[in-house]
């Protein structure tokens, strides 16, 4: 079935009961949708804005085995993260590149520190390496690099990873699940819950696009709300203590010049002691991240002002540029689903991610990160067949190809009219995109590479979405007017 919102409306309603409701329609919840929806089981999917809305679209966009977490002695996590690296290069062919990484250093001694390091990456990867860590020496950082040069560096390790387009590898998620009969809708939001006997039968849900509240009932249902599982659960049980601890993490987004060479670059060491990576993304260059412990979880987190001059103060040291302000393209935000505290009823399952039942039965899927989502959701759909009572044979996702149906990667939205006039007809019709925000965010990145042009191409976008969707010139204007006053939190204040 294609992602057509009426249609999946629809199909959403008329069942009686659902195996498995999973709210949540970011990297996690769409991984499970496809691992249930492929295994057999009658799976729904609520997602209460739009697919990868939250920390899925706000990524560093690596798929990665983590080599910072080498340092800290977490080698399951590192390998299996790898295999998972190697197993989406293949299924998603073609939206993963294998990309060439560069680490810096200044002395001898790092040299063989990060070395040793990166051999142990190599050999953590075992038959799912991409290519062997190599020394490139100063001549070719001379060459290619001359501000890392100028800046005392001997050379670097250049050592590969993976590259991708976060929010269309989720939408390739959810096409597949489609593909194999989930039902998914975006723009619904789960708002309680239904209980018989104390369990969790269903869910309260509001389409936030019309107002209309319904319900589902299903004989699983799953939190996949990642940095925002915590108010899910109190909505389960008002006294639920939080076991999340979310970290805000910001990239800024400047033009392609500022990084020469066609590598991308990690520095191993910032103030604040954590790696900092800047990525040649989509015609653009990505520069981050942050980890700012953050008390109150927004479903738009907004970038500190002072983490924005950390990063750009980072960039102009180990680039040997003199950015300013203006520079900056576009600035995002996004929360870290990070564990801490209680852990009464969980399966902990691997240091990464954890898949537990609360005494509802609601089933609850915490932390883990992008590069290991298929994983995360082949423990989850085993948890319901173990400990949930479904029965049903599960499938092998770890060789199924995804729908990724885009030939060219989706970057800045098209500016010739017609070829925007078809990308929207398109996107309406077969991903679900409901918004100016769906489109200028997520089915064309634009918010992200270029927060400027976004805002300037609002109203066109508008126009053409309420002729697809039949709505007024005035919903056009409410879209164009909201989408502005989001756009300005993606540009830098002067
Ligand atoms: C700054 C940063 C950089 C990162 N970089 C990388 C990286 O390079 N590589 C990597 O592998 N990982 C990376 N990660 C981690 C990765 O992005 C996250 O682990 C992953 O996206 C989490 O996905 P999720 O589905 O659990 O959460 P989310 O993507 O946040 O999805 C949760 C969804 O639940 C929805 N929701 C909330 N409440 C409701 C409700 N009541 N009803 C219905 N829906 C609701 C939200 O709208 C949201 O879409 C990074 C994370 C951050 C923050």
């Amino acid at each position: 079935m294609k992602l057509h919102r009426p249609t999946m409306m629809k199909h959403l309603r008329q069942e009686e009961e659902w195996d498995v409701c999973i709210i949540g329609g970011g990297a996690t919840g769409l991984g499970i949708a496809l691992e249930a929806a492929a295994s057999g089981l009658r799976t729904a999917l609520i997602e209460g804005r739009d697919f990868a809305s939250g920390s899925s679209s706000r990524s560093t966009k690596l798929v990665h085995g983590g080599v910072r977490y080498l340092e800290q002695g977490k080698m399951s996590l590192v390998s299996e993260a790898l295999k998972e690296r190697d197993r989406l290069m293949t299924n998603a062919a073609g939206h993963v590149d294998d990309f060439g990484f560069l680490i810096p250093v200044k002395r001898q001694w790092a040299r063989f520190y990060y070395g040793i390091g990166l051999r142990l990456y190599d050999l953590l990867a075992g038959s799912h390496r991409w290519g062997r860590t190599e020394w490139v020496g100063k001549r070719e950082i001379t060459n290619r690099l001359p501000h890392l040069a100028e800046l005392g560096f001997i050379g670097a390790w250049r050592y590969r990873d993976g590259r991708f387009n976060d929010a269309e590898l989720a939408l390739g998620l959810a096409k597949t699940a489609a593909q194999h009969g989930a039902i998914l809708a975006n723009h619904c939001r789960a708002e309680g819950f239904i209980k018989e006997k104390g369990l969790v039968a269903g869910v309260h849900i509001q389409d936030v696009l019309t107002g209309e509240k319904f319900q589902l009932s299903a004989k699983v249902v799953v939190n996949a709300c990642g940095p925002y599982s915590d108010a899910i659960c109190r909505m389960d049980d008002p006294e639920h203590e939080d076991e999340l601890r979310p970290s805000q993490g910001i990239h800024l987004v400047f033009d392609a010049e500022i990084l020469k060479g066609g590598d991308a670059l990690l520095i191993p060491k910032t103030d604040d002691g954590r790696v900092l990576f800047a990525v040649p993304w989509l015609g653009k260059v990505l520069v981050g991240t942050t980890d700012t412990p953050v008390d109150r979880i927004d479903m738009e987190p907004l970038a500190m002002e002072e983490e924005v001059a950390f990063v750009l103060d980072h960039a102009n040291r180990f680039l040997g540029l003199q950015l300013k302000r203006e520079d900056i393209r576009s600035v995002f935000a996004g929360l870290r689903p990070l564990i801490q505290g209680r852990r009464e009823n969980t399966a902990k399952l691997s240091r990464s991610h954890e898949v537990g039942a609360s005494p509802s039965g609601l089933v609850n899927v915490r932390g883990g990160k992008w590069t290991t989502y298929r994983k995360m959701a082949e423990d989850t759909v085993r948890f319901f067949k173990k400990e949930c009572g479904l029965e049903f044979e599960p499938a092998d996702t770890a060789v199924l190809a995804l729908d990724m149906t885009n030939t060219q990667p989706r970057g800045m939205h098209p500016k010739d009219e017609s070829e925007l006039a078809s990308a929207v007809t398109l996107a309406v019709e077969e991903e679900m995109c409901m918004t100016t925000e769906d489109f200028l965010a997520r089915r064309y990145r634009t918010l992200f590479l270029d927060a400027k042009n976004a805002r300037s191409s609002a109203v066109l976008v508008s126009e053409l979405l309420s002729q697809n969707h039949g709505l007024n010139a005035e919903w056009a204007q409410r879209q164009s007017l909201d989408f502005q006053n989001l756009a300005q939190h993606y540009l830098p204040t002067p």
